[in-house]
């Protein structure tokens, strides 16, 4: 046994995996190091020896095996690292945040409830992934989508919970949310809003229900385990267009947002629209060594001849337009007219009826079709590819994209990175995602990419912005910028998690949440 969990002997741990064994069967406890791989994170910076660490992981079936889990969690004050399918990939895999913490690895109760056609929703376990639900549609004929996030083979409860987000107009997965079955510490099972009545007729239809609104506090938190939740999917409309806008220079930014906002704001462009930085559209259809192969970043001059030889800009932008064709045709002449008003603009579309399916990997995720054509970044820079993502939350201005893009082509570059980024368009924000890539096998390197997140995420907090998402190495960091009146937020967070949890065994420090009993180890990797 590599790693045990923290204040437990090792024959304290074997009697209660003995137990967990009991409860779901030998063959669903893990322990051997080889079963734990899966459960490291793969793209974990900085050194690696044990930080994060799994000591076991326990893969119950039902609600039931869940709450006589939790039972002997509590008796041996065990602490549990529940995920979905644990693909959160650049934010920590299926890892727990304490080393030595035992996955809850809920992929085996992975069945679809319910889809009702009529009222557009779906109602599924953790072990659900975008493939799972977009094959069960299709097979049973439905005029459904979903609304996959970048990776299909990820969870839709568990991509929900932290609040990802895909491309069609359905792609900000935490609204579309609706209803949970939720597992607290203490073995109690609660449904929220309309599910508190037990027939729930109105469960996946109106997330309020009576008297105060749970369903966004088991988000990015560790209040509970999810064991249900329900999803709004997207009637199939009579047709689609998929937009491509190419903008020449990297000042072009201010003047791409600025047109964007609008469209936004009246709902002309419903889906979550993308701003491509060259380097991140380029790693979609090529490898970096095509275009440069000194060391440090792409200088300016290789990413703009780069970007001329594939016919992209320095900016691209990608929307998608949903509905019946003379409106879709209407939308896109009244956006297009404004695009092209940036100097040096070009802009085509492909028209599609719904049911055709686009061929390429970004335009099949806003048809609401789950790929894996995201995993192709990893292999820009060569070696063993991973990546952290810093990801602040920017106002939906121009300006406000620009500032948020010098620092991080800046800093970028100082830590030798390239600036791999791009912005997602909600209504009033911008998720800025830009993604740190690294050779895993390279330590310096690694290094290096854990320090430009940090530096990063602080110049970000000296303008007044902060991160939707963190990796497990920067959730206590990422926590700790929320710091108005001293932190009252956090501290909010935590007298809620002494109540539900007081033994702290549900996912210590996830989001910078520490019970009491593990508070010390605040900060610490
Ligand atoms: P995905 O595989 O879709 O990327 P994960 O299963 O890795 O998603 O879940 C991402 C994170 O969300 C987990 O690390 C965990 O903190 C939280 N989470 C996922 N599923 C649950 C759940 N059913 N109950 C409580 N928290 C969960």
């Amino acid at each position: 046994m590599k790693v045990l969990p923290p204040n437990l002997s090792e024959s304290r741990f074997r009697a209660a995996l003995d137990e967990l064994a009991s409860i779901v069967g030998n063959a669903y406890v893990l322990a051997s190091e080889d079963a734990l791989t899966e459960y490291a994170d793969p793209f974990v910076p900085g050194p690696r020896e044990q930080r994060f660490a799994a000591s076991a992981a326990v893969l119950p079936s039902s609600v039931d095996e869940i709450r006589e889990v939790l039972r002997v969690a509590r008796a041996y004050a065990l602490p549990l690292w529940p995920v979905s399918t644990g693909r959160n990939f650049a934010y920590g895999g299926a890892a727990p945040r304490l080393t030595g913490s035992v996955v809850l690895d809920l992929k085996r109760m992975n069945r679809v409830l319910e889809v009702n056609e009529t009222l557009a929703y779906a109602l599924v376990e953790p072990g659900v992934t975008y493939f799972d639900l977009y094959a069960h549609l299709r097979e049973r004929g439905s005029k459904l989508w979903i609304d996959p996030a970048a990776a299909g083979w990820g969870s839709v409860v568990g991509n929900a919970l932290e609040r990802g987000f895909g491309y069609t107009p359905y792609g900000d997965h935490a609204a579309m949310q609706c209803g949970m079955e939720v597992v607290l510490a203490n073995g109690d099972v609660i449904r929220t809003g309309m599910g508190g009545i037990e027939i729930g007729r109105a469960w996946q239809l109106y997330k309020p229900g009576f008297g105060p609104s749970y369903d966004a506090m088991f988000m990015q938190s560790n209040f509970g385990i999810v064991t249900k939740l329900g999803i709004a999917l997207m009637p199939r409309p009579a047709s689609y267009l998929l937009a491509h806008a190419r903008f020449r220079e990297e000042a072009d930014l201010v003047a791409i947002v600025e047109a964007l906002r609008p469209f936004k704001l009246d709902e002309t462009i419903r889906n979550h629209a993308v701003i491509e930085g060259a380097i991140r559209f380029a790693a979609g259809i090529s490898s970096r060594s095509q275009w440069y192969h000194g060391s440090g970043p792409m200088p300016d001059g290789a990413v703009a001849a780069m970007a001329k030889q594939l016919g992209i800009g320095w900016w691209n932008l990608r929307f998608g337009l949903y509905g019946a064709p003379e409106v879709v045709e209407a939308q896109y002449a009244i956006v297009r007219r404004a695009l092209l008003r940036v100097r040096g603009a070009e802009i085509d579309a492909a028209r599609y009826s719904g049911d055709q399916e686009p061929a390429a990997g970004g335009d099949r995720n806003m048809a609401g079709i789950p790929t894996m054509a995201a995993f192709r970044m990893l292999d820009w820079r060569g070696g063993n590819g991973a990546h952290v993502d810093f990801s602040p939350i920017c106002p939906f201005t121009g300006g406000d994209a620009m500032r948020q893009y010098l620092v991080a082509k800046t800093r970028a570059a100082e830590y030798g990175f390239d600036y791999y980024g791009g912005f997602t368009a909600g209504t009033r924000h911008l998720h800025h995602i830009m993604a740190i890539i690294f050779n895993r096998d390279d330590a310096l390197e690694s290094d290096a990419a854990e320090d430009l997140l940090r530096v990063l995420m602080s110049d970000a907090r000296a303008e007044g912005y902060g991160e939707y998402r963190a990796h497990l190495a920067y959730m206590d960091f990422a926590a700790a910028q929320y710091d108005f009146n001293d932190g009252a937020l956090l501290r909010f967070s935590e007298t809620i998690k002494d109540a539900l949890d007081p033994q702290g065994i549900l996912a210590p420090g996830k989001s910078g949440i520490w019970p009491r009993m593990w508070r010390s180890r605040r900060g610490y990797t």
